[in-house]
């Protein structure tokens, strides 16, 4: 069901912001004054039509007139002049085959009235003024015909009846098919402005409306909310203006599909648009990225509208045959206090949402001028990090993993370091999250990859054999980039042997059973890398994967080495992690040893690689080198400090 019908018709409005319904009425009175038009122009030509058959007919009235009188003239002239009156009216009988002929009359030459004819009694035509053979009333015509020879004059009147017979005839038959024309061209007109209605319609749709939700985009928004704005600062009121970006929703496009994906975001359409009241507007800004224009409000209103936000997306959503969960971020800014136009609040708006996300996600947040210090922070920060490759600012440190039984270097784990000339010297974990969210991680994750592996080689051809180099890998690489490609290429450019590479994912790569990435996982593997699970513990995943991927190591994370000689709990899990990999013939690295009690601990369990800095911090490629050759020319096994 397209959306629109799910909104109240007042929120479905023109791009110039005018509800359609307004718009549809002024276009309707725009084609009847158009109409009207048509129909006076016609009316117009109609009459001169009329106007100019009236003198045509009266002109042949007149030409056969004149010619009958000059007939009967040439009969009447010697009666006349004899003054035979008998002979006179007998010629004048003529104008009886004349229906139009009024009355007749002959006149001698001093005007006497010789003999006069007369359908109507009484209606003699008298003598005309010298010189003027015709005379004109709205009813009739006369004509004065002078005789032959001077002898006397004739008279004939006639109606102009059939004149305005033929007039009417006329403009009834040009009215019917003046009508009939009119009535065939509306039709025809009807159905094309109909259908070029539709199109206007259509296309002014997809220009101002989403087509996935059928909620306004971007453009619309803006102009909705500048005109909130603009009512809002006659009144003296306040504006809402809310962004929210829902949580997740690129690992659920990624994981189950672009479909679910647009499913879930028509849904969450619905969702919000149920939510909104009347003061509210409601937009697609972008991808996964909502906005909501709240007029009329203030603060605690605007917290209420986010809460129940929150509280409409984080109800499961059934999307075909899978149940999802979604949360969303919302940043709120206000009117007029976190800016003054449109621009300002969006990005005010968006800045807030970026907090609630760090926030720890599914929460909202109001814009603060703090906020706004630390968003223009992050993004020079995000700027500088970009810069970072180029300027040659980054570097790879590694940190020893140790054989807990011989207490041997037999690894490294080599882990970022960015020394910025702007901001100083950052580990990884300070921008790694940072990097993961602009897309960055990809460039740096697959430096990493090349700098670790020729490094890797460089040791091997220093005669530091038998050393494993680890990378992390984040989940956006491989999402998004062709991982497989790039470690074949590299191990190829590098000519490190694929043995010494280990790759190390977190637990929640797996947790989503994205068929491609454990396709390219298995991939990874038979390329001869070996494959560790970072953090292993923190992410609540199903165990089952361990079986169907080839896995080499589990990296148990340092929460639980952490406090595992005070916490029995702690160490309970440490152990137990350990015995199950062991059955499962996986190897088990513990991250984080800080302290000999935490290494007895662990050694009981049966532990094999520990690291930690208790065995020495990520060092430099050159430190860590010495180190070991330190170690390695020491006769007995010991500690690295
Ligand atoms: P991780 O894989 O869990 O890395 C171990 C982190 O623990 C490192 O922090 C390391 O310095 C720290 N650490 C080592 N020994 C001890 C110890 O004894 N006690 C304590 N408390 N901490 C210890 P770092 O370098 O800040 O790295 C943070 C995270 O950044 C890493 O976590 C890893 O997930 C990520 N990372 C680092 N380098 C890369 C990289 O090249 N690519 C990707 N995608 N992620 C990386
Ligand atoms: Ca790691």
């Amino acid at each position: 069901m397209p959306l629109n019908t799910l909104l109240p018709t007042t929120l479905l409005r023109d791009a110039d912001g005018r509800p359609l319904a307004q718009r549809v009425s002024l276009r309707n009175i725009l084609i009847r004054a158009k109409l009207s038009l048509v129909i006076l122009s016609h009316t117009l030509t109609l009459v001169a039509l009329l106007a100019w058959q009236y003198g045509s007919a009266r002109s042949d009235l007149v030409t056969s007139l004149r010619a009958e009188a000059n007939l009967i003239a040439s009969q009447l002239a010697p009666a006349v002049s004899s003054g035979d009156a008998t002979a006179a009216a007998r010629a004048l009988q003529a104008f009886d085959h004349l229906p139009a002929v009024i009355a007749a009359a002959a006149y001698s030459t001093d005007g006497a009235l010789l003999t006069q004819y007369g359908r109507a009694a009484g209606a003699v035509p008298q003598p005309l003024p010298p010189g003027q053979p015709l005379a004109y009333a709205l009813d009739s015509i006369t004509l004065q015909q002078p005789l032959a020879g001077g002898s006397g004059l004739l008279l004939v009147k006639t109606s102009l009846r059939p004149v305005y017979d033929r007039v009417l005839w006329f403009a009834m038959a040009a009215s019917l098919i003046m009508a009939a024309s009119f009535a065939l061209a509306w039709m025809l007109s009807a159905g094309l402005r109909r259908r070029l209605y539709r199109v206007e319609q259509g296309l002014r749709h997809l220009a101002n409306y989403d087509a996935l939700t059928g909620l306004p985009n971007r453009v619309l928004f803006r102009r909705h909310l500048k005109r909130a704005l603009a009512s809002a600062a006659g009144e003296g009121g306040s504006v809402a203006v809310m962004f929210v970006d829902l949580d997740n929703f690129k690992i659920i496009n990624d994981t189950l599909g672009h479909e679910v994906g647009d499913r879930l975001l028509r849904e969450v359409g619905r969702r919000l648009a149920r939510l909104a009241g009347r003061n509210a507007r409601l937009g697609r800004l972008g991808g996964d990225e909502f906005g909501i224009v709240l007029a009329n409000t203030d603060r605690e209103a605007a917290a209420r509208l986010a809460e129940r936000t929150l509280q409409a997306l984080t109800r499961p959503l059934q999307l075909m045959d899978q149940q999802v969960y979604i949360g969303a971020s919302i940043g709120i800014s206000l009117y007029p206090d976190d800016g003054a136009d449109a621009s300002t609040l969006l990005k005010h708006a968006d800045a807030a949402m970026y907090q609630a996300k760090e926030n720890g996600k599914n929460s909202f947040q109001f814009f603060s001028a703090d906020l706004h210090f630390k968003a223009l922070q992050h993004f020079t920060f995000e700027m500088s990090l970009r810069r970072a490759l180029e300027r040659g600012e980054l570097a790879l440190y590694y940190q020893p993993q140790v054989e807990v039984e011989t207490r041997r270097i037999v690894g490294v784990e080599a882990l970022l370091r960015w020394k910025s000339a702007e901001f100083g010297t950052f580990s990884s974990g300070d921008f790694i999250a940072i990097a993961e969210q602009s897309g960055l991680i990809n460039q740096l994750g697959a430096w990493a990859i090349e700098t670790a592996c020729r490094q890797a080689r460089a040791w091997v051809d220093a005669g530091l054999d038998g050393l494993t180099v680890s990378v992390n890998l984040s989940v956006r690489q491989l999402h998004t980039c062709d991982i497989v490609h790039l470690v074949r290429q590299t191990l190829e450019k590098t000519g490190l042997d694929p043995r010494l590479l280990e790759l190390e994912i977190t637990e929640t790569v797996l947790m989503k059973h994205n068929a491609e990435v454990m396709d390219k996982l298995k991939a990874l593997t038979e390329l001869g890398v070996r494959l560790a699970i970072d953090d292993f513990g923190t992410g609540y995943s199903s165990l089952a994967y361990l079986r169907r991927l080839p896995v080499h190591r589990l990296k148990i994370d340092k929460s639980f080495v952490r406090d595992s000689h005070f916490t029995p709990d702690d160490a309970a899990i440490a152990a137990a992690i350990i015995a199950m990999a062991r059955k499962l013939g996986i190897e088990v690295t513990a991250e984080g040893v800080e302290n000999e009690e935490q290494l007895n601990l662990l050694k009981q369990a049966g532990c094999h690689l520990v690291q930690g800095y208790y065995f020495g911090s990520p060092l430099p490629p050159d430190e860590l080198e010495t180190l070991i050759r330190r170690l390695r020319a020491s006769p007995a096994p010991a500690t690295v400090q």
